[in-house]
This record gives C-alpha cells, structure tokens and sequence, in this order.
C-alpha cells in the first residue's frame, strides 16, 4: 500500500487505526472521523488484525471477509484507507512490525497515530517490544462511556514522563456499539441495521456470518 501521490513524505500526520473488525461498525468510523480532526489526521488507514497475537484463531472471522467488510465500510471517505499489511501476514501480526513497515515502507517520514481500543492498550507492557514500539508512534487510547479511565491512569503512571507523553485518550460515545454486541444480535437473527454501514450489513448477511 502507498499513499496517493499528491503528498509528499515527511509533511503527513497519520492515523493507523488497529483492530480486528469483527466486523467493523460506526463507533469505529465515529473514532476515526474524531480522531481525525482532533489531531491533524491527513489520512486514517484501517488496518485489520491479520491474525491478532492474543487471540484464538477459531473465535475470529477469517481475515479476507474482516478486510472487505472494512473496504465496504469506509469507501465514501477520501481520507480513510485500508492496508492490507496484517492481512496478508501468514504469521501472527504484532503491531511493532506493522509500524515499522509504515516507517520504512508505507509512509516514511510521516508522524504516526496508532489509534486502538483503551483496553488493548492497557495490555501493552505484553506487546512485543513495546518500548521500541513507543518511541515510533503516539498511540490514541479510545474509550467507550462509563469505561474504567483509572484504570488507563494507572497504567500510564507507571510510565516514564516522555512515553506518558504518548498516550492520548479519546472518548467515543458511539462506541457504546461494540463488535461483539452486534456478533451477539446477528447470531440471535436480530436486527443489526445502522450499527454497521448497510454495505458491511449485507456482506455479513450474504455470507451467513456470526450464524450460530
Ligand atoms: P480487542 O481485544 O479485540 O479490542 C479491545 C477493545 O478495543 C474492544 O472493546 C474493541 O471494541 C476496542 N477496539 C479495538 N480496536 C479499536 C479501534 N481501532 N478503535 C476503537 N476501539 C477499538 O483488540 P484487538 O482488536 O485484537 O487489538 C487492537 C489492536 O492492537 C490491533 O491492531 C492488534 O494487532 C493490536 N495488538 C497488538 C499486540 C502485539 O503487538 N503484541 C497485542 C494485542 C493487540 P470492538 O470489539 O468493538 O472493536
């Protein structure tokens, strides 16, 4: 994946959303488009966890539907864009490598965002080379209503002032809408209309995901 060439590199603030998708939904879409304009954002790239490191592989939709599902959801948007950088990995993908093919490779010189959920971040003293992985980017900790922010502010206690510096956090109302609450409403048969763009509603009907 490149970015379009009208940009030159080094002038770029990017975002890169990380996530498993499963399946992408409007709290994601809400973050995105905040996160955005809160911190300059030239463009967002969705970035679906090819195999994500902590999970089991069998809870997870195969990565293929979980990369289309994220096309679909975000095609209306010039300034999102979807790589395909996990995807294709046929090991496990581990943030720190995705950050460095971004250094190096998908946009280099560029000031990188790693947006992700306030809970995945809260576990990355266990992400591999987590230190390495502070020093490259700025992370922006999004939280859903009524989330447990001590528990955020404890972790990044234990953090020296500059990598504090590094963690940002966002608060996204929308994102009351959580994957798992709409695998739960697909599997019962219900209704998952407007929690998700209709396009990914469809694809998910079409091919019979979540179905118990
Ligand atoms: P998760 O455990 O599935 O999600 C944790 C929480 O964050 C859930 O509430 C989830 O809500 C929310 N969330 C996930 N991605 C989000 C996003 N981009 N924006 C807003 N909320 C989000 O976490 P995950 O999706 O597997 O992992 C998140 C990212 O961290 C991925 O890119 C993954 O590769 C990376 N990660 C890396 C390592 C490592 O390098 N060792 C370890 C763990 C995670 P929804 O379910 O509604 O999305």
């Amino acid at each position: 994946m490149s970015l379009p060439p009208s940009h030159k590199p080094g002038q770029l603030n990017i975002g890169l959303m990380g996530g498993t998708f499963d399946p992408i939904h409007i709290g994601h879409l809400v973050t995105a488009e905040e996160a955005r304009q809160q911190f300059s954002l030239d463009y967002v790239i969705f970035i679906p966890a090819g195999l994500p490191p902590h999970k089991d592989k069998e809870q997870v939709s195969p990565a293929e539907h979980r990369y289309l599902m994220t096309i679909l959801a975000v095609m209306s948007n010039p300034s999102f864009i979807v790589s395909r950088v996990e995807v294709d990995k046929k090991e496990p993908s581990y943030t720190i490598d995705t950050i460095r093919y971004f250094t190096t490779h998908g946009a280099p010189g560029a000031n990188l965002f790693f947006i992700t959920g306030a809970d995945a971040i809260l576990e990355i003293f266990t992400w591999k080379d987590y230190s390495a992985l502070m020093n490259q980017c700025t992370f922006i900790a999004v939280s859903r209503p009524e989330y447990p922010l001590e528990k955020l502010g404890e972790m990044t206690e234990k953090l020296c002032p500059e990598m504090k510096s590094k963690i940002h956090l966002l608060e996204i109302p929308a994102l009351a809408i959580s994957s798992t609450f709409i695998r739960k409403r697909a599997a019962l048969g219900k209704t998952i209309k407007y929690l998700t763009p209709e396009p990914v509603e469809q694809y998910i009907k079409k091919h019979g995901l979540y179905k118990k």
